[in-house]
């Protein structure tokens, strides 16, 4: 059985790049007949926004999805928000060290940019120079406990040499841990890393696909190796391409309202950004509105494009003018 999933975090709005990755997880699971997993990513604290997660899931409801389990509906592998699920992110942080892939790290963000040795740049910041790689965690009881909670953020060890993978809808892929460097699956605050919870709960949780937006493709080798590492059966994984605004950037709020529930405020209707949503992937024509369930016998990965979407100012005109409601500019 198929199970999908959908893992926001509750950082900020849903905009209409991160809505248009749920519908086609969502598509993706109902496509094949399965269950859809929503599951809140809430452990970034410091820019965790409250009422976001609530927001957020009544946007997507709003757009048209659904799910069989998540924090508001329950299901067999509760609780669907990752700040209540640190038990088991301890449990695998025990296993890893165990198998002596851990150091403790007590390096600040600026010793990491300012090491002589970190001329590489990767998409995540300055790569680290693997300064305290000698200090690795022993196993043992206690032993994760013994750093300390606040002192030391825990880092995987990470092996050079690419760690190929096949994506569902790019094909061929392979990237080299190493060339973010060594990264923390536990931060200074005794808080699991986004690396290291998101591989634990879709093994709990049974996710066979992960489909997700294409910024996290090269995370993928590193979540590869650590459940390799654990022993976890791996999911597919299938990238979607990102959406752009106009200038070629990636889509944000200075590209004008583009937040779900900015348009959901102004009026227009969500059949009209389901089925824009889906046109600009190729799943419905320009200016067809539907509701999402009209488009799973549509799904098709063939039909999805490979190439980031650029969303024009035409486009963006188009969807505000949807039943002349929607003003960007509040007017
Ligand atoms: N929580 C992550 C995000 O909002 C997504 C993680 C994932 O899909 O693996 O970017």
């Amino acid at each position: 059985m198929t199970r999908g999933r959908f893992a926001p975090s509750p950082t900020g709005a849903l905009h209409v790049g991160n809505a248009r990755s749920a519908l086609l997880a969502w598509l993706h699971a109902r496509a094949a007949g399965g269950r859809f997993v929503m599951r809140v990513e809430d452990l970034d604290f410091g820019r965790v926004r409250p009422g976001y997660m609530e927001r957020q899931l009544d946007e997507l409801h709003w757009l048209g999805l659904d799910w069989d389990e998540g924090p508001d509906v329950g299901g067999p592998h509760a609780p669907y928000v990752q700040s209540q699920r640190q038990p088991l992110y301890e449990a695998a942080l025990r296993r890893l060290a165990e198998m002596g892939m851990l150091f403790a790290c007590t390096c600040s963000r600026r010793d990491i940019a300012g090491a002589a040795s970190a001329p590489h740049v990767g998409e995540e910041g300055p790569r680290y120079p693997g300064t305290c790689r000698d200090r690795r965690v022993q196993a043992g009881p206690g032993s994760l406990t013994d750093f300390g909670r606040s002192q030391f953020a825990l880092r995987v060890a990470a092996p050079s040499g690419p760690i190929p993978f096949t994506d569902e809808l790019l094909g061929p892929c392979a990237f080299d841990p190493a060339d973010e460097g060594d990264f923390v699956v536990r931060r200074k605050d005794g808080v699991a890393a986004y690396q290291l919870a998101v591989v634990v709960d879709d093994a709990a949780m049974r996710i066979t696909d992960v489909v997700r937006g294409a910024d996290l493709l090269s995370s993928t080798a590193r979540q590869i190796l650590l459940y390799r590492a654990l022993e976890l059966p791996e999911p597919r994984f299938l990238h979607v391409p990102l959406m752009l605004g106009p200038d070629g950037e990636r889509l944000a709020k200075r590209h004008g309202a583009v937040s779900l529930g900015e348009l959901r405020d102004a009026g227009v209707p969500a059949d009209a950004v389901a089925g824009w949503l889906a046109s600009t992937c190729g799943l419905a024509e320009p200016g067809e509105r539907l509701h999402p369930s009209r488009l799973i016998e549509r799904f098709n990965v063939a039909r999805l494009p490979v190439e980031p979407t650029v969303v024009t100012e035409a486009d963006l005109r188009l969807l505000r003018s949807t039943d002349a409601v929607f003003r960007p500019d509040g007017a």
